[in-house]
């Protein structure tokens, strides 16, 4: 498998001078499948340069896009999608329903007329949609698996598995503590209740969709100076995302989707402090700061 980080921040984009290096496009990965075949991992503004480079070949294309949730950070790019406005062109969309709202439903109201000039109905491109629980569902030649994580309203993470490769995606995900779980009412009590009623430490339950990936891309949000004052919000700290990585023995974890605060400076402030930790804790999977426009194979 290919994979090309497009959008690595998360909750809005932060364009400047300061955030240049890592980037500051919303969440967007592309990930080919050893047959060619192209996944996208979430629709944030990364994927309208994304879209860009897709135009420009001329066979039609086929794809499909994995929605984690409809936050803004990993739907907004779509109506952007050069690829979209292309007769001929198939896109498919996955996602998680949230409150039983149809996915196609979540994709269309953020282009009625009072958002974006173009409705979903007006795009060339035929649009379809897959909505997914908890469970697996086959994407070209891969089996895709989606399971929910623990951030404010019903998010997925995704485990793509193909001729014996595998990648977890987990973007927006909070350590889940059953004390702090009782104070937050914006949970989804279904996806609540599984955490809640799991068997031992909770947090293990994401840990079994993901064990062994070759790749994990994680939620590496704040500091964890940062999260003692964002408990509730979603997301995680470098340090428990190097814990998920070492726990779920991946092979190589990705740090993604950086708080807005956080320029290139305090990324790679946060990136030498991760190498620290792994050092004390003796973790030995391949550690990276995902960055826009960086490309791997494995
Ligand atoms: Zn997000």
């Amino acid at each position: 498998m290919k994979v090309k980080f497009w959008g690595v921040r998360g909750s809005i984009a932060t364009p400047g001078k300061s955030t240049v290096y890592y980037g500051g496009n919303t969440s967007c990965t592309e990930l080919h499948l050893d047959d060619g075949n192209l996944i996208i991992l979430d629709a944030g503004t990364g994927i309208r340069d994304l879209g860009n480079k897709l135009a420009k070949g001329s066979k039609k294309l086929r794809a499909y896009i994995l929605i984690t949730h409809p936050h803004w950070d990993h739907i907004q790019g779509f109506p952007f999608f050069k690829p979209a406005f292309v007769e001929g062109n198939e896109i498919t969309i996955v996602g998680p329903e949230p409150r039983g709202v149809p996915l196609s439903k979540i994709i269309a109201e953020q282009m009625n007329k009072i958002y974006f000039p173009v409705k979903l109905s007006e795009l060339q491109a035929r649009i379809n949609f897959m909505p997914v629980k908890e469970g697996t569902v086959r994407v070209f030649g891969a089996e895709v698996l989606s399971f929910y994580v623990n951030h404010p309203g019903f998010t997925v993470g995704y485990k793509i598995t193909s001729d014996n490769k595998s990648i977890g995606y987990i973007s927006d995900n909070e350590p889940y503590s059953r004390e702090t779980a009782r104070l937050f009412t914006n949970g989804e009590p279904d996806v609540q209740k599984l955490f809640e009623n799991y068997q031992g430490d909770p947090n293990d339950r994401v840990l079994d969709f993901i064990r062994g990936a070759d790749v994990l891309i994680h939620d590496s949000t704040y500091t964890p100076e940062q999260y003692s004052d964002h408990i509730g919000w979603g997301h995680s700290h470098y340090l428990y995302t190097l814990r998920v990585a070492a726990d779920a023995g991946v092979k190589k974890l990705c740090l993604f989707h950086y708080d807005p605060v956080l320029d290139d400076k305090a990324i790679d402030t946060v990136l030498a402090k991760c190498r620290k930790e792994m050092k004390k804790m003796k973790y030995t999977f391949e550690l990276c700061a995902a960055r826009e426009g960086e490309e791997f194979r494995f």
